[in-house]
């Protein structure tokens, strides 16, 4: 054990390699399930619990009772449905009494994992079939040739990686819970433990890991999804409280202005877009930053949103500047700004990269000058040289919150900027609630009148001849299209291969004489925008891409689109690509071939041919497949959880959500002492991911 004379702190710090039991082999297993210090092993909480409470001979089962049993493997047989790719799992297990059967549904790899002859343990709830008892999906510990069922307690199980065994990270854990958990300090005040009815730490690191029951599990569980999910929502209640206490323009619509801004648009706005309007101008006229998330589906209409905004810091002598994300969208929102503006005496300016160096060092005097009053631009051009003479609001465009370092750039003596960030994917309530509690939320629901829905074909191989004789069908009639590749987790490589062989292939076969363009990620920034840009000028009837044409590119004219391999794709992804050909009044035609192999993935599917509403969409999306991969919580800068689980932990969340704000404003700044551990711990966590080092 390390020196008394060490701090708690450094202790539970400390390399996991202090612990007895980890030289530099295992502690490299470790560091890949993210176990670095003696802390994070504190804090590597079980994924599952295996109850041994119930020891039960196979005679005495009961039907839907949690119970295990102890035997042997007598027989392990499977089946498997080719047109399906459904798989079914067998395993027969004997003890003194009779015979038990586990069932697995497809997961085929079970198979591998038992032997003739060898002794596990099964924990289920039994059915009866037949004659026969059944556990279906039952957990298993699978024992040496002379080991012991262990005794009737709950064991935890933990994630693991090749090379560790689930009982040597038992171990681990234990140990490491015997030596150092004392040195664990309470985060929360007695009081809060107390009226929150909270387990303390010390109880409660035990339980979590070698649970007595299952009451004391749960209270122990709670706990740390509590804490969890409190820290964020404490951190969100921190950023929002220190913007709140920034400088901003006072910037009042007036019924003239209202009318000056309205008259541009050739059209009526839609409900949607006068409420996100009227949230905006009340916003605005505070003297405090607007700090605002647009969200809408691609083509609700959001860029008019934006620009009634801009006009409006414009009418109070202020600048505005809209970022997007690529020169191409950057581009296009120019375009949209020439025409609703061509009438209007706003100055206005775009600046993307390539332009010649006399022409921007005029644009950037200009600007910092005061006699530019819209500037559009990318975000990377925009943050590396622009200085305003007097910003009044910046709009961030397809980005679901400011990046970490985006408003260093701004930080100065005197007043903040407005902020309006827009997006087109569509974030399910309870992830809005979990990570933009910092922000204020407008949606835009209904579409702009005369919208055509997409008609989407869920197709499998035998239908491919007559779609694409529909398709040509189309481009003859002068229509372009996307050909969508099959998307590669994790191997953008793998993904352009897909993709050029798609192209050779359709440019010889299917497509043949007709003008393809091929997209994909490795191509440099300034081809993939030519190739766009061909695209969008009518020089490309058809575009073969990976997923990289996700991101808002209008053609309206483009109105096909095949996705190739669509089980591999989120639901959110298909809506993104489906968002393409949505743009005009015409309607689009979307053929997904698809060979689903999960229950999961059909279901995906199915709601993607017959829902068009992103937002529902984006709620199936949470439910299918969970928080994480729909959302890519990491991109966020957010530390991934350790515990909690957004979609089954809801309750705990809204309930640790107003505690946090009420916290805060109960103690601005977190400034008392019994408040400095929590946040302490808070800042730790999240300061950089929400700029927070300046708090307090
Ligand atoms: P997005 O939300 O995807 O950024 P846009 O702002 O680009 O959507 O709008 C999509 C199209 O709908 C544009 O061509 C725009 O001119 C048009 N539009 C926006 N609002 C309305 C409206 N209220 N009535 C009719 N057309 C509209
Ligand atoms: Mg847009």
């Amino acid at each position: 054990m390390s020196s008394p004379a060490r701090s708690s702190a450094e202790q539970l710090l400390a390399p996991v390699q202090f612990l007895k039991g980890v030289g530099p082999e295992r502690a490299a297993l470790l560091e890949r399930l993210g176990v670095r210090t003696i802390a994070d092993l504190l804090f590597f909480f079980p994924r599952d619990y295996q109850d041994l409470t119930d020891y039960r001979p196979i005679n005495q089962l009961e039907e839907d009772k949690w119970i295990s049993v102890c035997g042997q493997v007598e027989e392990v047989d499977f089946r498997v449905w080719p047109e399906t790719g459904r798989s079914m799992v067998g395993v027969l297990v004997m003890d003194q009494t009779g015979y038990v059967r586990a069932v697995w549904f497809n997961q085929l790899f079970m198979r591998d994992k038992f032997r003739r002859g060898q002794r596990v343990v099964l924990t289920g709830r039994p059915k009866r079939r037949g004659l026969v008892w059944e556990l279906h999906h039952p957990k298993v510990l699978w024992l040496e040739a002379e080991e012991q069922p262990p005794p009737g307690r709950i064991l935890p199980i933990y994630p693991l990686t090749e090379g560790l065994q689930q009982y040597q990270v038992r171990r681990l854990v234990q140990r490491a819970l015997d030596e150092y958990a004392e040195y664990l300090e309470e985060a929360f005040p007695p009081e809060f433990l107390q009226s929150h009815q909270l387990w303390p730490i010390q109880q409660a690191i035990r339980q979590v890991h070698f649970p007595d029951d299952q009451a004391s599990l749960q209270q122990a569980r709670r706990r740390f999804i509590y804490q969890e999910l409190f820290q964020l929502q404490l951190a969100l209640a921190l950023r929002r409280q220190a913007q709140s206490q920034r400088q901003a323009p006072v910037l009042q619509c007036t019924a003239l202005i209202d009318a000056r801004i309205r008259r541009l648009f050739p059209f009526e706005l839609t409900e949607g877009q006068n409420q996100a309007i009227r949230e905006i101008a009340q916003d605005m006229a505070k003297p405090v930053p607007m700090n605002r998330l647009l969200q809408g589906d691609v083509g609700s209409g959001k860029t008019v949103v934006a620009v009634y905004a801009m006009l409006l810091a414009v009418a109070h002598g202020y600048q505005a500047v809209l970022m997007a994300p690529t020169e191409i969208l950057a581009r296009q929102h120019a375009q949209t700004l020439e025409g609703l503006l061509a009438a209007s005496r706003v100055r206005r300016a775009l600046l993307v990269g390539g332009l010649p160096e006399a022409q921007r060092a005029d644009l950037l005097r200009r600007i910092a000058d005061g006699q530019i009053d819209l500037v559009v631009g990318t975000q990377a051009v925009i943050q590396k040289d622009v200085q305003f003479a007097k910003l009044g609001l910046v709009v961030i465009d397809e980005q679901h919150r400011f990046g970490v370092r985006q408003r260093a750039w701004l930080k100065r003596a005197g007043l903040d900027p407005h902020y309006l960030v827009m997006t087109a994917t569509p974030i399910p309530r309870t992830l809005t609630m979990a990570f933009f509690g910092d922000l204020d939320v407008s949606v835009l629901r209904d579409m702009p009148p005369g919208r055509q829905r997409v008609h989407t074909y869920l197709a499998d191989q035998s239908r491919r001849p007559a779609w694409w004789a529909f398709f040509r069908k189309k481009l003859n009639e002068g229509r372009q299209g996307y050909v969508v590749a099959p998307l590669v987790e994790g191997s953008e490589e793998q993904e352009t291969a897909n993709a050029v062989a798609l192209y050779q292939e359709l440019s010889e076969g299917e497509l043949r004489g007709y003008r393809l363009g091929l997209l994909h990620g490795r191509l440099p920034p300034e081809e993939k925008d030519q190739i766009m840009e061909r695209f969008r000028r009518g020089e490309l009837q058809v575009l073969v891409c990976t997923s990289v044409i996700e991101v808002g590119v209008d053609v309206p004219n483009a109105t096909l689109m095949t996705i190739e391999g669509g089980e591999r794709f989120g639901l959110a992804q298909l809506h993104q690509l489906r968002g393409r050909i949505s743009r005009g009044n015409v309607p689009g035609f979307c053929c997904v071939f698809a060979n689903p192999t999960t229950e999961e993935a059909r279901r995906r599917l199915e709601a993607f041919q017959n829902t068009t509403d992103g937002f529902v969409l984006a709620e199936l999306d949470f439910q299918l497949r969970g928080p994480g991969e729909l959302f890519g919580v990491r991109q966020h800068g957010f530390p991934p959880f350790r515990i909690a689980d957004l979609f089954r932990d809801v309750d705990i969340l809204a309930q640790a959500r107003r505690d946090a704000q009420a916290l805060v404003a109960s103690d601005p700044g977190l400034a008392r002492p019994e408040h400095a551990r929590l946040r302490q711990l808070t800042l730790r966590r999240y300061g950089h991911a929400l700029e927070l080092g300046d708090v307090g």
